[in-house]
């Protein structure tokens, strides 16, 4: 079956919101479900105790499920280069929500693809959400109590860049700030399954290789701008024997902007035969069976404006797991299971 494939797009801010179920990453998260939406104590990062950071989301309704109708996974990261641990996903979160075609929050038709089509549907007719990071947000300065928090680490972020100077009622809602990541559009395209073929043939892998590597040299590939992941791939892959890796290279050099592959019930396109997921936890609601959804490429990390590339967040692949059944929550959203999988630099020898 061919994978769906995500790339990354800047787009006009209004598109990205929740009355026409983007997939995006950065920004704000813009909720499914309207009112049980996480709050801080669901987002815990396991290691600093601090809110993970909203990193991407994708809107992938069942259409044989009527329960389905709407569908959305949404994933969130740790912004500590601290917490980002080699091969474990305790600063890494993810979440299902879903809804019926009629629902309490849309109307059953399709959005109108206008700026001020419905603009009142939107997360803060039902609740507060965290002026800094969108979050569910139960607490409000004290001063001015017109600006809501999801945890006190927010509120003093929020006093130390900009509060301070201006606490009061009056002050414009912005969308973004340091902590968040930017914000763009995943716009999906299917994978030439042609393509996959080849992949599996090893002479051919290899002639592709060294056919990369020449242009690499050359400079001819075309993704100059995002070449920093690639390079480092590429240095990975003359250090490594990894036959995983270089099927990965091989598969991904083809789409080398890919941040996104969706293959539901498929294979994950594994960076390494090290540290390959053993044990997929049961849903968390039904306790039924999960399978392999998604997962986020490495390639992302190039568009995140990250502050410090040698040290920051980092990930190989970031693998999800939901429910098989996708099956009704019963609090607005589910958490699902997120594998995180590294290259060992250290343990290549
Ligand atoms: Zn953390
Ligand atoms: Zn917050
Ligand atoms: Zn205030
Ligand atoms: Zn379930």
């Amino acid at each position: 079956m061919a994978v769906d494939l995500g790339f990354i797009e800047r787009c006009e801010d209004w598109r990205l919101e929740s009355r026409f179920f983007p997939s995006k990453v950065g920004g704000k998260p813009a909720w499914l479900d309207l009112k049980c939406i996480p709050d801080e104590i669901e987002l815990r990062c396991e290691y600093c105790k601090e809110p993970c950071i909203f990193l991407c989301q994708v809107y992938a309704p069942y259409e044989d499920n009527e329960n389905a109708f709407h569908r959305t996974i949404f994933i969130f990261v740790c912004k500590k280069s601290e917490c980002s641990r080699s091969n474990e996903n305790g600063n890494v979160k993810v979440f299902r929500s879903q809804l019926a075609r009629v629902n309490e929050f849309y109307p059953p038709e399709p959005p109108v693809e206008q700026n001020d089509w419905r603009n009142d549907i939107c997360v803060d007719q039902w609740v507060k959400t965290c002026y800094i990071c969108g979050i569910l947000a139960p607490r409000h300065c004290s001063k001015c109590k017109s600006v809501y928090y999801c945890c006190r680490a927010h509120q003093i972020y929020d006093w130390k860049h900009g509060h301070k100077e201006c606490c009061d009622a009056t002050r414009k809602i912005t969308k973004c700030n340091k902590l968040l990541f930017p914000e763009y559009e995943i716009i999906i395209e299917q994978e030439d399954v042609e393509d996959e073929n080849n992949a599996n043939d090893v002479s051919k892998e290899e002639e592709e290789i060294n056919k990369y590597e020449t242009m690499l040299q050359e400079g001819e590939t075309g993704t100059l701008q995002h070449e920093d992941v690639q390079n480092e791939l590429l240095s990975m892959a003359n250090e490594t024997e990894d036959e995983t890796f270089s099927k990965f290279r091989s598969i991904i050099d083809k789409y080398p902007d890919q941040i996104l592959r969706y293959n539901r019930g498929g294979d994950v396109l594994y960076i390494s035969a090290e540290n390959k997921i053993d044990k997929v936890p049961k849903c968390s609601e039904c306790n039924g069976e999960r399978q392999f959804e998604f997962q986020i490429m490495p390639q992302l990390l190039n568009f995140l404006e990250l502050e410090n590339t040698l040290k920051c967040i980092d990930w190989g692949i970031l693998a999800v797991y939901t429910c098989v059944k996708s099956c009704v929550p019963k609090n607005g959203y589910i958490v699902e299971y997120i594998w995180k999988q590294d290259i060992n630099l250290d343990d290549t020898s």
